[in-house]
């Protein structure tokens, strides 16, 4: 499932590939593929040029010569990827012109989790990016204020960062990623942390994130290519996310996955205590 940095991955991708362009057709293929909360169908967007692109948290955006703007969220596997051969899973498609050429950018998403949507902007943002909170690499992030949020939360440290009205970005993978980073047990009190230890998380996170963004985004879903359709994966090493069972790199201990909302946590049993 991608996370902030196979999503700014793909914004980047994006922003190669369409801004300064226009929109010159557009085609929605699957009922899902469109948000409910969209403003309209996607032929609002014929004749928009794409300005900029634009992420927050997992959300991206498409800044348009409109009011306007054509919103993203990729879901559990969506995909952005311009003239690709394979077009089984495109839920939505672009066409797009720059002088003379031409090219399609389709939206491809096999589990139908993914959506885009034509939104109105307020405040700088989306419809359905109002009220997601600033992410640990936007400038206006505030990590002393995003650690009293947390401890004044009635939840583990685990909920609490992967609630994307307190940070965003932050999905299972990277949440046990960084909670072994910050020696930190996924069941642990928000309530009963110190500030300096979940900032000690919020910082592995952000560190975490950081590296993946270095090489290119990463995911553990092959279904996940980014823009050009290249494969998203790359060979950080995790220690603790799908880990189960073997030994942490720290302190040889067995990873241990316990069972996680409808997912797992994995943590370092001797590291990572309650
Ligand atoms: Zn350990």
């Amino acid at each position: 499932m991608p996370e902030l940095p196979e999503v700014e991955t793909v914004r980047l991708g994006l922003h190669a590939h369409v801004v300064g362009r226009r929109i010159m057709a557009t085609k929605q293929l699957h009922p899902r593929g469109l948000n409910p909360k969209s403003i309209g169908p996607l032929e609002l967007l014929t004749g928009a040029k794409v300005l900029d692109t634009r992420r927050r948290g997992k959300f991206l955006w498409l800044v348009l010569d409109r009011p306007y703007v054509l919103a993203a969220h990729l879901g559990m596997s969506g995909q952005f990827l311009i003239d690709p051969q394979d077009q089984r899973h495109t839920r939505a498609l672009f066409h797009l012109k720059r002088g003379l050429k031409n090219t399609s950018l389709h939206f491809n998403d096999q589990r139908t989790f993914g959506w885009v949507s034509v939104e109105e902007v307020r405040d700088g943002l989306p419809t359905s990016v109002q009220g997601i909170a600033l992410d640990p690499f936007d400038k206006n992030f505030n990590q002393s204020q995003v650690v009293e949020d947390i401890r004044r939360r009635n939840t583990t440290i685990k909920t609490a960062i992967l609630n994307q009205n307190i940070v965003s970005g932050i999905g299972n993978i990277y949440a046990d990623e960084s909670l072994w980073e910050a020696k930190v047990h996924p069941e642990k009190r928000a309530s009963q942390m110190t500030a300096r230890e979940i900032e000690r998380v919020l910082d592995a996170a952000k560190a975490v994130m950081g590296n993946a963004l270095k090489v290119g985004g990463t995911s553990f879903d092959e279904l996940y290519i980014n823009v050009n359709g290249e494969s998203g994966y790359f060979d950080i090493s995790l220690n603790a996310y799908g880990q189960e069972d073997e030994p942490c790199p720290r302190c040889g201990k067995q990873i241990k996955r316990i069972k996680f909302a409808n997912r797992s946590s994995h943590f370092c049993p001797k590291c990572q205590r309650l």
